[in-house]
């Protein structure tokens, strides 16, 4: 039994090492993706739900790695955060983001909104307002056609401090929405204070949608909550019909999912939105 204890031991060892430089791997092919040309952004469109309108995208990121391949944002976030390798990547999705906007101007697309993802330390890294505001008015875009997406749990933590950042950003006219909404948790009365325009339902209370009790309560109470506080709600991950149905009748303003469409390259994506103009 000794034996095999010591084996097990060295075999868990083994893998430690393994799984540690996996992670050095990752890490070091990440310092030089931005450099190497290996990220992209797709853009989901998000759709108004009495009207049918495509009103905006999100931008998602995505990064090939010759070796890696396509690595999930959800893999290499986290590492990038933990790096603060993030901040370049982050410098990097505005800018993007920023110049598809521009190029969008007087085109069908230039009333098209585009959602970015804020990571906790690139919302509270020094300057990140100035430096977005910067940008966009050299690129000569109204703010109001960026939203910044930041999670629950990135508005909740340090809230007071938060609160002066998102009347700021208020101010200056760009649209606030907290994603992932009803995953953190989130002071009620709080939430009153915050200058937000849009609450995103997270994927998790739509995927038992219109089936599921306790999603249905959640997601009930979240549109109605919204609606008493004025903001307007976008449901995430909506893959059927019968989910867009029962955010329909509960007056859900928006939804973004595969029933509408995966997230695109650019390119596709005009094609795309001018095909769904069409019918
Ligand atoms: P998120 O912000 O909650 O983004 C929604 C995720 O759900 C995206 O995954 C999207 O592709 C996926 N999705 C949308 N509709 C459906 C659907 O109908 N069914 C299913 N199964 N999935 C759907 P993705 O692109 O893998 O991104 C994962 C997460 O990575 C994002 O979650 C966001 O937190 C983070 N992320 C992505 N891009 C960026 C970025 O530029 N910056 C930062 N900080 N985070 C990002
Ligand atoms: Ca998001
Ligand atoms: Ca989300
Ligand atoms: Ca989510």
């Amino acid at each position: 039994a000794k034996a095999q204890g010591k084996n097990t031991f060295a075999i868990y060892q083994e893998q430690m090492s393994q799984h540690v430089s996996a992670r050095l791997q990752m890490e070091k092919h990440l310092r030089n993706a931005l450099s190497n040309n290996e990220m992209y952004l797709c853009y989901q469109p998000k759709m108004e739900i009495t009207t049918g309108k495509i009103i905006g995208v999100e931008a998602l990121l995505r990064w090939r790695n010759p070796e890696l391949g396509l690595v999930p944002p959800n893999v290499f976030i986290p590492i990038a955060e933990e790096t603060r390798i993030i901040l370049p990547i982050s410098h990097w999705v505005v800018d993007q983001t920023v110049k598809q906007l521009k190029s969008w101007r007087n085109t069908p697309f230039q009333d098209l909104s585009i959602a970015i993802n804020i990571s906790s330390s690139q919302f509270s890294a020094e300057g990140f307002i100035t430096n977005l505001a910067t940008k966009m008015q050299e690129a000569d875009v109204p703010n109001r056609l960026l939203e910044i997406e930041l999670t629950e749990s990135t508005v909740m933590t340090n809230a007071d401090t938060n609160i002066k950042l998102l009347r700021e950003l208020r101010k200056l006219g760009f649209e606030l929405a907290v994603d992932d909404f009803g995953t953190g948790y989130s002071s009620l009365s709080y939430l009153k204070r915050f200058p937000l325009s849009i609450l995103k339902i997270d994927k998790s209370f739509i995927d038992g949608l219109p089936m599921d009790e306790e999603d249905i309560s959640i997601s009930e109470a979240i549109l109605h909550l919204a609606h008493n506080l004025n903001v307007r709600v976008v449901a995430e991950g909506v893959e059927t019909l019968k989910q867009l149905n029962f955010l329909e009748e509960r007056q859900c303003e928006y939804i973004q999912g595969f029933v509408i469409s995966k997230p695109l390259k650019s390119d596709d994506l005009e094609v795309w939105l001018t095909e769904h103009a069409e019918n």
